[in-house]
């Protein structure tokens, strides 16, 4: 079966942590992304389940054996880097055929396999090109064709996207989910990128100086962030996270005094649970309702500044207490700058996260 255990794996720098007790399985035919900003250890992960990075403490199990201690070319993985390098002076066709080579597969099989990778991948017509002689978006085809034509364990990318332009990325994310979903295989691909992932991946693991701080399908790390950093990283433009006080919890409601305002919440009801204190409201800029007239659950805000963004406008708001709310609505709902708005949140979509950040649920 073609699997990834990442066991507790720690990976050190000297006294720096890179990588801290990371957990993660990967299925046969799944696809994980990881994800996170720059340097918070995506690369290094990857790199110790290629066998290209030592593991300081934990094991990689792939396939059911443990591999901590075997080279990258006993692990049976293809890897796709972001800076892949084609063979200048060789066809697109004996460029993909390169890995057959170690394998010593007879050419009529070889030319077999090719072939059927370059129809997967819409390279058939150009398998006689030079590399010179193909755009952006077909070279970084013909990588990931190089990297199915063997029949590995699984498949690692490492960025695989990052130097296409806007619109390539757009129509590649697309063209790789396809590939990789008849595959049967566990790939993992690390990104920055957080539209990438939440198209790409079945399951995604969010990221944070060196710790996992979620997995979760991209329903999931959107829906329900486990903690504030997951809410802030996930969903553009990014979840509004008001520091507010708890004073109180009834009728399905909580009581806070938020952004200068007291208010009752309708939230999940494990906050009743919650001692009175200092929490952290989120929600996301197209979970309000705008009422007309001010309420128990709504907060008052300013209209501030307004950004057109196609269908919808994004709306910057000034709360009584001087902080910024931001608000979707529709294009056709026409707000003024200096209007008063009030913002009634939708309780299915109100996340509270407690003193430490860790959001609070049933
Ligand atoms: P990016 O998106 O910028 O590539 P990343 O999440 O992939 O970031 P890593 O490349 O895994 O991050 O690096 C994690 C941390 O480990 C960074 O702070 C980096 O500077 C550090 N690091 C990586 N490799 C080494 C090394 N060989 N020696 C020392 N520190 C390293």
């Amino acid at each position: 079966m073609s699997t990834i255990e990442v066991k507790k794996i720690t990976k050190k720098f000297g006294d720096f942590v890179a990588v801290r007790d990371a957990d993660l399985t990967v299925a046969a035919g799944e696809v994980v992304c990881l994800l996170g900003p720059s340097g918070c250890g995506k690369t290094t992960t990857l790199r110790m389940i290629a066998g290209l990075e030592r593991a300081t403490a934990g094991d990689i199990v792939i396939a059911g054996r443990r591999m901590n201690e075997l080279p990258p070319e006993k692990r049976d993985i293809a890897m796709v880097f972001q800076f892949y390098a084609l063979y200048p002076a060789l066809t697109v066709g004996q460029n993909i055929a390169m890995p057959l080579h170690y394998e010593k597969l007879a050419k009529t099989d070889a030319d077999k396999r090719v072939r059927k990778v370059a129809e997967i991948l819409h390279l058939t017509d150009v398998l006689d090109r030079m590399p010179g002689q193909v755009s952006e978006g077909e070279k970084q085809r013909v990588a990931v064709a190089r990297a199915i034509v063997r029949d590995p364990n699984c498949f690692l990318f490492d960025e695989p996207l990052s130097r296409l332009d806007v619109e390539l990325r757009h129509s590649m994310r697309g063209q790789i989910k396809e590939v990789l979903s008849g595959l049967s295989k566990a790939t993992v691909i690390v990104t920055h990128d957080q539209l990438e992932a939440l198209t790409m991946a079945d399951r995604i693991a969010i990221m944070r100086d060196g710790l996992i701080e979620q997995v979760g399908t991209p329903h999931e790390v959107f829906a329900r962030p486990a903690n504030v950093f997951v809410a802030s990283f996930i969903g553009t433009p990014q979840m509004n996270l008001i520091e507010a006080e708890l004073t109180g919890f009834a009728d399905g409601k909580a009581e806070v005094v938020l952004a200068g305002n007291a208010v009752a919440l309708r939230t999940d009801p494990a906050v009743g649970r919650l001692a009175a204190g200092k929490v952290t409201v989120g929600i996301r800029p197209r979970a309000f309702a705008t009422t007309p007239a001010a309420s128990h659950d709504t907060i008052p805000a300013q209209a501030e500044l307004i950004e057109p963004m196609g269908a919808e406008t994004l709306i910057h708001a000034r709360t009584a207490a001087g902080g910024d709310i931001r608000v979707v609505v529709p294009r056709g709902q026409r707000v003024k700058i200096g209007e008063a708005l009030h913002l009634r949140p939708d309780p299915r979509q109100t996340h509270v996260f407690d003193g430490a950040g860790k959001a609070v649920r049933a």
